[in-house]
């Protein structure tokens, strides 16, 4: 990954100086949506600095590593391509060798008995982690890891920015948010009409739990939706193309409505819970995994998500972007990043409209 992705003190970005006469914009997440509107605006010329709270890029196109060598994909299983602007991207990315198509057997599973599911539209996986198209797009951003932004105010006609720890993160003449929904709706105070946009989308949250194990289960397929069961899917991560070299790995997502019962409880008890009801859903005698934990998505998939492309605010120059607005998926999150960063952009070449705006 290039030299400008990286993980820089509080105190060198508040003292970076901004490069000639650029916008600075400060953009929150390293997901999709954040990613995609950075380096949109960084082609052109733009001087963007990216925040993230976690220790690498991807979001909920996540990849956990074990010291087992077994790599999990327990955010986004695979995505798919409606969108003709999304499709020229994903093309770049399948010339990269950074996504490849998934031609996994996928059925669905009631009650232990499997029925193949039509595939209707490819559907494509990062190689050799889900995470690493969003690896790609991070190439040449200016991003700090481990930012937790907290604190958004204004200061004359720009926003400064403060960390968990009360440090400063810079002055910036626009600020966007691509956390999820209620992370961004925390950031939007200082517009209430977009904080009150953030703040009508729900979002479900998911636990997943990673598994291997030693023999190779005797389970015929790669990937399943389930029914009737406190799982909605199941997947041979390990079967995935360019996953060669490690034991026999499966990812489970419990349903939305089981994790909302179970989001507060231990992760032991939830754990327990799941292998019982996978070996349930495969019908495969129980066996003891090598490794096995859980992962708990707080905001996994917003149901319901806004019907903008992205939140907007002219005179502010205040926005967000994700999947919560245009669509809970990765393709929908891709395109709103997209559509912020035209946004900021139209800002730069109409200064004199000064209409807020909400959606692109
Ligand atoms: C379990 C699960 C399964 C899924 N399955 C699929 C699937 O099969 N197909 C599909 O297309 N989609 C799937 N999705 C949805 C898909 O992953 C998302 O739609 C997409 O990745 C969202 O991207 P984003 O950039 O909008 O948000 P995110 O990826 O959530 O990125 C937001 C980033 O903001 C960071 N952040 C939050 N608050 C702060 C803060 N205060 N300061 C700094 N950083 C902050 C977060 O750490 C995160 O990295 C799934 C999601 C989950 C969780």
């Amino acid at each position: 990954m290039s030299g400008t992705h990286s993980q820089a003190s509080p105190a060198a970005a508040s003292n970076s100086p901004p490069a000639g006469s650029a916008t600075r914009v400060a953009v929150v997440g390293a997901g999709i949506a954040g990613l995609a509107c950075a380096r949109e605006l960084t082609r052109h010329g733009l001087e963007v600095t990216v925040f993230e709270k976690s220790r690498g890029v991807g979001g909920r196109m996540a990849t956990r590593r074990t010291d087992t060598g077994a790599r999990f994909d327990h955010g986004a299983q695979y995505f798919t391509v409606r969108d003709e602007t999304f499709q020229q991207v994903v093309s770049e990315w399948l010339e990269a060798g950074v996504v490849t198509r998934w031609d996994g057997r996928i059925c669905s599973l009631a009650d232990g008995k499997p029925e193949p599911k039509e595939q209707v539209i490819p559907r494509y996986v990062g190689t050799p982690g889900m995470n690493s198209a969003c690896k790609h797009l991070a190439e040449g951003i200016h991003i700090h890891l481990q930012a937790r932004i907290e604190t958004v105010e204004r200061i004359d006609d720009r926003w400064r920015l403060r960390d968990t720890e009360g440090a400063e993160r810079g002055l910036f003449d626009a600020f966007l948010t691509t956390a999820p929904a209620p992370q961004s709706a925390a950031l939007l105070a200082a517009a209430p009409h977009l904080q009150k946009s953030a703040q009508s989308v729900t979002m479900h949250g998911c636990w997943p739990a990673m598994l291997t194990f030693d023999r190779r289960l005797e389970v015929d397929f790669d990937g399943a939706f389930v029914d009737h069961s406190p799982l909605s899917w199941i997947a041979r991560n390990s079967n995935k193309p360019e996953r060669t070299g490690m034991p026999d790995s499966w990812v489970l997502h419990a349903s939305p409505r089981w994790t909302t019962e179970q989001l507060e409880q231990p992760s032991e008890q939830v754990l327990a819970q799941m292998l019982e009801a996978f070996w349930q859903a495969t019908g495969h005698r129980s066996v003891k995994p090598s490794y096995s934990t859980v992962h708990r998505w707080r905001y996994a998939i917003p149901p319901e998500p806004l019907t903008q492309s992205c939140l907007f605010d002219h005179e502010l120059k205040m926005g967000a972007a994700g999947d919560w607005c245009n669509g809970p998926r990765v393709e929908g999150a891709y395109l709103s990043g997209i559509a912020l960063a035209a946004a900021v952009q139209n800002d730069q070449t109409s200064a004199l409209d000064t209409t807020p705006l909400e959606g692109a």
